[in-house]
């Protein structure tokens, strides 16, 4: 049914019924996600490895009308994402939902010169970025398989399109997961279920924050000085919110036919204008 005739569904409406499981929702880019699928009437859960953060942002959800639960959840751990998938879809069946929409959007980041990589930091990042996102799809897929339709959507990176200087291992990780993606999408065509890659530039986040915090730290440049560069070098002169993230995210969830399958959605702000 197309929008705008009688009984259409609303931008309120349009998940209604669904249930969605947000992993990384306790802030930024995830809390942001969370906050838009809810709005749209679905049933979600938000997980990551602080619980007061988890549980804010559902009693947020909550306060706003909207079904939401917090799971705590390491996705680079497999024990803990087995607990969570059981724990999420025994949450939700008991709103008569399932999950059928999957954002993949924990992620770590961290920097350094190519030859001062370790070991510990390569391994770690591939762990969370890279090992979390196939071991939640894993947990998940048999599922929305099962009944003909799904949506997942991996939280990316413009470092996932292309290399930086110091990124080496964040970059890598990213490339893995949009790797994973686009095999997955291959293995998904004509099951109704769908994968697709959201890849941001810097956003406005803790996540941001912290990496300009380490910068600072490691030069002795003032963080609002290399903020404000930061700034400076982006296309808008200004960093992507995390609500424009999330509404590309939202659109794919929204995609009712399934016709976006494997897509690669670079998300970054406009050089003639938009909000500052
Ligand atoms: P934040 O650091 O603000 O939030 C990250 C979220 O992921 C937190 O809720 C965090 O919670 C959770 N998380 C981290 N590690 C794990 C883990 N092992 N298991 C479960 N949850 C985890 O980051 P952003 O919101 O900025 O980033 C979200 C995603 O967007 C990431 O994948 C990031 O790589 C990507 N991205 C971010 C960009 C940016 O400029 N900020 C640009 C491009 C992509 P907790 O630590 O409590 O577990």
């Amino acid at each position: 049914m197309a929008r705008g005739q009688p009984g259409a569904a609303t931008d309120r409406s349009r998940l209604a019924g669904r249930g969605a499981v947000v992993t990384g929702g306790g802030r930024g880019i995830g809390a942001a996600i969370a906050r838009q699928l809810a709005a749209r009437g679905a049933a979600v859960v938000v997980c990551s490895r602080t619980p007061p953060q988890v549980e804010r942002v559902a009693a947020q959800l909550r306060a706003a009308g909207a079904d939401a639960y917090a799971l705590v959840c390491d996705v680079a751990d497999p024990d803990s994402v087995a607990a969570m998938a059981r724990a999420a879809q025994g949450r939700l069946a008991a709103r008569a939902r399932t999950v059928d929409i999957l954002v993949n959007n924990a992620g770590i980041a961290d920097s350094a010169p190519f030859s001062r990589v370790s070991l510990d930091q390569w391994e770690t990042l591939h762990r969370v970025n890279a090992t979390g996102p196939l071991l939640v799809t894993q947990a998940f897929l048999g599922g929305m398989l099962e009944r003909g339709w799904g949506r997942i959507v991996n939280v990316s990176s413009v470092a996932s399109l292309h290399g930086a200087p110091y990124i080496t291992a964040y970059a890598a990780s990213k490339h893995a997961l949009l790797g994973m993606a686009r095999c997955l999408a291959a293995e998904l065509d004509g099951t109704g279920v769908t994968v697709n890659s959201v890849c941001p530039g810097y956003v406005d986040t803790p996540m941001t924050d912290q990496s300009l915090a380490k910068i600072a730290a490691a030069t002795g440049r003032p963080a609002e000085e290399l903020r404000a560069g930061l700034k400076a070098a982006q296309p808008a002169g200004r960093l992507i919110t995390p609500d424009e993230v999330a509404g590309a995210v939202t659109r794919i969830a929204e995609d009712e036919t399934g016709s976006i399958q494997g897509a690669e959605i670079a998300v970054e702000a406009p050089a003639h204008g938009g909000p500052a």
